[in-house]
């Protein structure tokens, strides 16, 4: 294991040697991530032309090795509650762990052993007594989660205190199309998204940039405020936004056609889905 102090900016999915478990020092969260990385094999169903991923290709998870990776959790969370990495590699401050978060190189729900791997994450939290206030989050792109395995492993995540972070960047075909490099309809997103509020304490994730110059439209900010606010019509409330820009640079060859947003732009966008009665976290 590398003695590098960790910071908020590494995200190093090697930076604790482990083929599926990664530490994070979350800048958001305030504490450490244990990250799980499923997606060894940096594979999407997606290619948001923001993501982060190195060498990114389009597929599924490879198969996962369950006992390596109920293994690797063991021993890092048994290190981080008992051995000295908070105080060797954690900076003053931060040294809480904040949550497990199955966010990795690709779409973890594209693994076939999603469920399984959140089996193991309820056993291990069990054997290491890990306070219940660690949360479990899934980040997620939400378009697998039809599928009734997924939706098993969400029923699981909700009792280990779960969170699930779904993306939504554009409610439009068109907008998904351009951002996130899929084909979907509106239908269906709001039907994944549904089902993950009924199962799992939902927020939606929302990266916000401006694209060769341009901030989104007022036809997206439209596109994406009547969506929720359809949403909410129904009856279906998920927990709020995280509303945010780029923390990191692209990855993707448009990479160089990004740039941030201002605080003070997301936050006008904030105030307008706020008044929809939904609570936003800002993270420029
Ligand atoms: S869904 Fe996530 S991992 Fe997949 S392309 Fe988008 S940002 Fe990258």
């Amino acid at each position: 294991m590398s003695d590098k102090p960790l910071t908020t900016t590494d995200h190093d999915r090697d930076s604790a040697a482990l083929k599926y478990v990664y530490p994070v020092v979350s800048r958001r969260a305030g504490g450490v991530s244990v990250g799980i990385n499923l997606n060894t094999n940096n594979a999407c169903n997606w290619r948001c032309i923001y993501c982060q991923v190195p060498d990114l290709t389009r597929g599924t998870a490879p198969l996962i090795d369950l006992t390596v990776l109920e293994a690797e959790l063991r021993g890092f969370l048994k290190e981080l509650l008992h051995g000295d990495f908070m105080q060797s590699r954690v900076p003053d401050g931060v040294r809480r762990i904040n949550d497990i978060a199955l966010s990795g190189n690709g779409e973890p729900t594209s693994s076939t052993e999603f469920a399984q791997a959140i089996e193991i994450i309820a056993r291990v939290r069990r054997e290491v007594e890990l306070p219940g206030t660690v949360k479990t989050v899934l980040i997620t792109n939400g378009s697998l989660l039809h599928r009734s395995d997924v939706q098993h492993g969400l029923r699981n995540m909700a009792m280990l205190n779960g969170e699930v972070w779904f993306k939504l960047d554009r409610a439009s075909v068109q907008g998904m199309q351009l951002i996130n490099d899929t084909r979907t309809s509106m239908k269906k997103v709001r039907d994944n998204l549904i089902v993950s509020i009924l199962l799992c304490p939902t927020w939606l994730q929302t990266c916000w940039f401006a694209l060769d110059g341009e901030p989104p439209s007022h036809q997206d900010e439209d596109d994406y405020l009547e969506f929720i606010s359809a949403l909410l019509h129904d009856g279906h409330q998920p927990q709020g936004v995280l509303l945010y820009s780029l923390a990191r640079p692209s990855l993707q060859p448009e990479a160089p056609r990004l740039t941030a947003l201002s605080a003070e732009y997301l936050q006008a966008f904030a105030d307008r889905i706020a008044k929809l009665g939904l609570p936003v976290k800002v993270s420029p």
